[in-house]
Formats: structure tokens, C-alpha cells, sequence
């Protein structure tokens, strides 16, 4: 039987195509509204702050801090399962937007609320999966 697969998102939905797009280049988008500057995060058709839809792409630099984060011991899903005990952490970026992902260590005690880490990926063949690890 072959190794469960990780579950990945669908390239044609309209507000999220142009970030895995951008994965596939390992490159980490949000967005920043051209009217009223909010940073709009995870990828919409329109700004948060003012429903404007002049919303511009801007690629993070992959840094950021641990803000919260849970360690997941069990799963029904065999990929998942076969993962545990991993680490699920938002993690705020450097430029702003927080996000949600696995900080991946061998042992989650490594992991800590505003522990430094720092995005790498997870390749797949049509994007990549952004994953986080501490920077060492
Ligand atoms: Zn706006």
C-alpha cells in the first residue's frame, strides 16, 4: 500500500490561484491594498479595510515569529497520523500577515511561543507546501 499523501489545495479557486502559483516558485505572496494599505491575508478578490478591490501581490521573506502553536498527538487522517506528534503553529511573518503551519522538529518541546523560524518548502508537482523550522 502506498505512503499516505498529504492532502493538497485545488489551483482553481479565484482569490487563492495566484499564492500557489507563486509557491510553485517558492515564493511566500500576501496582499497590500493599493487604496488604504491593509494588509490582506490569506489572498481575497477584495481589501479587508475598505472593499476595494485594488489589492497588489508582495512576496514575505519567509521570517517570522511563533505567536501560538498546539501540538496535534492524534489524527483520523492517515497522512496526518503518520505525522504525530507535529507541531501547528500561527506564525506571524515579518511583513505582517499571520499565518497558519507546521514549525517541523523532531521533538515539538523544541518549539516556543516567538521562537524565530523561517519558511521552507515542501515540494509538490504542481506547488509547494510552505513549512516552517527554527532558525538555527
Ligand atoms: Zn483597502
Amino acid at each position: 500500500m502506498a505512503d499516505p499523501q498529504r492532502p493538497l489545495p485545488t489551483l482553481n479557486e479565484h482569490d487563492s490561484h495566484a499564492f500557489w502559483q507563486a509557491t510553485k516558485n517558492k515564493e511566500l505572496k500576501f496582499q497590500r491594498c493599493a487604496n488604504c494599505q491593509t494588509l490582506v491575508f490569506f489572498p481575497r478578490s477584495h481589501c479587508t479595510g475598505c472593499t476595494d478591490g485594488d489589492l497588489t501581490w508582495h512576496t514575505a521573506s519567509g521570517l517570522g515569529t511563533v505567536y501560538s502553536y498546539s501540538v496535534v498527538r492524534q489524527s483520523y487522517h492517515p497522512f496526518f497520523r503518520s505525522k504525530a506528534p507535529y507541531v501547528v503553529a500561527w506564525i506571524d511573518l515579518d511583513e505582517g500577515p499571520r499565518l497558519l503551519s507546521n514549525v517541523e522538529v523532531s521533538d515539538p518541546a523544541e518549539v516556543s511561543v516567538g521562537q524565530r523560524v523561517q519558511v521552507h518548502w515542501e515540494e509538490h508537482d504542481e506547488l509547494c507546501i510552505p513549512l516552517f523550522a527554527p532558525v538555527r
